[in-house]
């Protein structure tokens, strides 16, 4: 079981980000690309299945928290299911608008298609991982942003089941900043499709409860211990590591943070404003428009939550104001 569990520490983030997207490079560039296969699009289905499975094995063997990995407790997997389908989903459509946005903006001829097409991943990967950053950095500056990014802050743990949870609104933005750039100046759809799933499976690896060891490239990554930190709901402590895999924009926008003042715990998880956030998907979807930044929590989720224990942000906060009598 040690060696399983060392196993999982040091191979999950290789298999996950190198084994999976490199398997889904290959369906697509050489069974889509170089042999015309375009009904092998549809292989990037079971892969993300597997990447999802992966996840939830790598975080029974060796887990950061073992807490969360009590779904029953939680109670939240029938919601996430629905969250992924909505994200992947929005991510599909997004592939098929593709030739639509070229129609509408035809400056094709920037991007280097005659680049190897790994290259060409790993340029748009870049561009987006910045633009996500920005993105992500200006959803806790504006409170309207806010509104929509509170939905993937609410939950009371991470893992990698619920990394792709966004307001469907959110994701729309983030895909207007992050990728149509990418588009309007000719991104193919191969590349759209290969970088569409890498990013599936980056936010599965950043959100993962999986205790993973990457030696002296750990603080490179924004993902584990590091993405734990953005998630405290305690006032500003979480505002920090906004990146979504490379490190080097939070630290040129000098919000890079690789320790806090204190420990963080498994309780640490949420948005302060609401220690009764909402368990279903529609009550999730809907927060948008129920929830006023700085008001406090809507009078709904109190009358949610009247008749249960206290949630864990509740329980989090109370050992804070007791530490601090
Ligand atoms: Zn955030």
């Amino acid at each position: 079981m040690k060696f399983l569990r060392e196993a999982v520490r040091y191979g999950y983030i290789p298999f996950m980000m190198l084994g999976l997207t490199g398997a889904a490079y290959w369906v697509v560039s050489q069974l889509v690309v170089a042999e015309g296969k375009t009904w092998a699009y549809a292989l990037i289905f079971p892969l993300l299945v597997a990447a999802y499975a992966t996840s939830l094995l790598a975080e029974r063997i060796a887990p950061v928290f073992p807490e969360w990995n009590d779904h029953g407790e939680h109670g939240d997997m029938l919601t996430n299911t629905g969250h992924i389908a909505l994200y992947e989903l929005g991510a599909i459509n997004g592939v098929l608008l593709i030739p639509v946005i070229c129609w509408l903006f035809p400056f094709q001829g920037i991007w280097p298609t005659q680049w190897p097409m790994w290259s060409q991943v790993l340029m748009a990967f870049v561009v987006a991982d910045f633009a996500f950053m920005f993105m992500h950095y200006l959803s806790h500056r504006l409170p309207l942003l806010w509104r929509l990014h509170a939905v993937h802050h609410g939950v009371g743990r991470l893992y990698g089941y619920n990394g792709v949870i966004r307001h469907p609104l959110h994701q729309a933005l983030d895909m207007i900043v992050g990728n149509m750039p990418l588009v309007i100046i000719g991104m193919p759809v191969p590349v759209a499709v290969v970088l569409g799933f890498l990013i599936s499976v980056t936010l599965i690896v950043q959100h993962s409860n999986v205790d993973t060891r990457l030696g002296p490239l750990q603080k490179h990554f924004a993902i584990g211990r590091i993405h734990h930190m953005h998630h405290v709901n305690w006032g500003t402590e979480g505002d920090c590591n906004f990146g979504l895999l490379l490190t080097i924009w939070d630290r040129m926008f000098g919000t890079y943070s690789e320790k806090l003042g204190r420990e963080v715990t498994a309780k640490d998880m949420g948005v302060d404003e609401l220690p009764n956030f909402p368990k279903s998907l529609w009550e999730q979807l809907i927060l948008p428009w129920v929830y006023v930044p700085g008001k406090g929590e809507p009078e709904r989720y109190k009358q949610m939550a009247a008749a249960k224990a206290k949630t864990p942000a509740q329980e989090a906060r109370d050992q804070v104001l007791h530490a601090a009598e």
